[in-house]
């Protein structure tokens, strides 16, 4: 019987030790934490959003961009829902985002756990893997407790994104050390810091916007949705889906700044139209009042003074000029991006193994015949909304089925 060594017990490590173990490998499972899984715990809020319907190539992000909707194609939404199924998960859909019906993250490493038992998959935890050697049959992995030999290895440490979680960027050196090109690991899906002092009298306000990310007048990432303010800078989810631009240029030395639009559905002209009108219903309104019922309380009182309009004047006699520059407040608030959130903060790390390096049927190295590649360590980033589960499902499941099957090496 094959033995198959699964390094990381994360979503990917579960997945790929299911999968070679269902197909009669015997796995052996390291991770270094104490328990296996803990990232799966604060996923979705703790609701665990394991894939997403929509599913295209857009969604997924890499230097290599054709590399992740090959794996996803292999393994795609339906055959995640359908592989929880069998393990007792029904799923929940909310406007194409799937979760546990019991909302709880927690069911999904269950009913994990309860699938590693049936299938009596070795599992050690506490185990620290720090070299992997490939030797004339198979691999010597050596671990803080020992050695460990196997004929396959898959490799599935995760990223340093919540390093708290185990993820500590480890697996990077053990690919490197392996001959694998590591492309600049940088946090995404995380909030964005920002130059400007006024943060702090806005931070709380919650608004439905567009972000967009820019450098030298150019724009690089749009996305609208909830954008949320804070004492630093921005977040919320549109700010999650465009940071790891915002990352990668930060990372380059370019500058970078942010235009946030409060009124999307108009357009410049339709925006200042629209104050003008409003002055002429309620001339007598202060503008320090101007715009209450549209914009929340603080981002008003931000405006009008950064227009350099005292809130006493009166709404009518607010000139063409006044009013303009309100427009291109609400329209294109320009904030300095200075840096993304540390990884501490971030949902996932763009950069990785280069996936040129690796085959996205089998996940196995271009370098190393029967080292195996899975998960996040990979340079592979999803949009927010379930599809970097997706991915560690799909290239967990490719790893596992290759790493059981394939017969290359011995
Ligand atoms: C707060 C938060 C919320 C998220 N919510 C969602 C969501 O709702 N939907 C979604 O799709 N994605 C979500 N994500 C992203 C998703 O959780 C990850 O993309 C996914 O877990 C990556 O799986 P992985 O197996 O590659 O890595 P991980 O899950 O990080 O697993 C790697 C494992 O390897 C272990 N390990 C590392 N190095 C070693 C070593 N040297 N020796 C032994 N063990 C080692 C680690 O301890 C860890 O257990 C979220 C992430 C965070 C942080």
């Amino acid at each position: 019987m094959r033995t198959v060594a699964v390094i990381g017990g994360g979503a990917s490590g579960m997945m790929a030790s299911v999968t070679a173990a269902s197909n009669g490998a015997h796995v052996i499972l390291l991770e270094h934490n104490d328990r296996i899984g803990k990232k799966i715990l604060s996923t979705g809020n703790g609701r665990c959003n394991f894939t997403n319907t929509r599913q295209e190539p857009v969604c997924y992000h890499s230097e290599d961009p054709a590399f992740p909707w090959k794996v996803v194609e292999n393994f795609n939404a339906q055959s995640v829902i359908s592989f929880f199924l069998r393990l007792g998960i029904y799923s929940k859909n909310r406007n194409g985002y799937i979760y546990p019906n019991s909302d709880q993250a927690r069911a999904v490493l269950d009913a994990f756990q309860m699938e590693i038992d049936r299938l009596d998959i070795e599992v050690h935890t506490g185990v620290n893997c720090t070299d992997v050697r490939p030797v004339k049959k198979g691999f010597v992995i050596s671990t803080d407790k020992g050695t460990v030999r196997a004929d396959r290895v898959i490799l599935s440490a995760g990223s340093k994104a919540a390093p708290s979680t185990g993820s500590d960027g480890s697996g990077y050196d053990l690919a490197k050390k392996l001959g694998h090109r590591i492309i600049p690991v940088l946090p995404a899906l995380v909030q964005l810091r920002c130059r400007e002092k006024f943060f702090k009298d806005i931070a709380g306000v919650r608004a439905q916007g567009t972000v967009s990310v820019w450098t030298k007048e150019m724009c690089i990432a749009r996305e609208t949705g909830e954008i949320q303010l804070t004492d630093y800078g921005i977040s919320g989810i549109p700010v999650f889906q465009v940071s790891r631009y915002a990352s990668r240029l930060l990372y380059e030395k370019k500058e970078v700044y942010a235009l946030l639009d409060f009124m999307p559905d108009f357009t410049g002209e339709q925006m200042y139209a629209f104050l003008r009108a409003r002055a002429g219903t309620r001339p007598e309104k202060k503008a320090g009042m101007f715009l209450i019922g549209l914009f929340h309380q603080k981002l008003s009182d931000l405006w009008i003074r950064l227009s350099g309009i005292h809130e006493e004047k009166k709404a009518g006699d607010l000139s063409d000029s006044e009013l303009k520059t309100l427009s291109s407040m609400i329209k294109e608030f320009r904030v300095s991006v200075t840096a993304a959130n540390p990884f501490e903060k971030a949902q996932v790390c763009c950069g990785g193994v280069d996936t040129k390096e690796v085959d996205p049927v089998t996940m196995e190295s271009a370098y190393v015949p029967g080292l195996h590649l899975a998960g996040e360590l990979l340079d592979v980033d999803g949009m927010c909304g379930g599809y970097n589960l997706t991915f560690a499902w799909a290239s967990g499941h490719a790893a596992g089925l290759a790493a059981s099957l394939a017969d290359t090496k011995n």
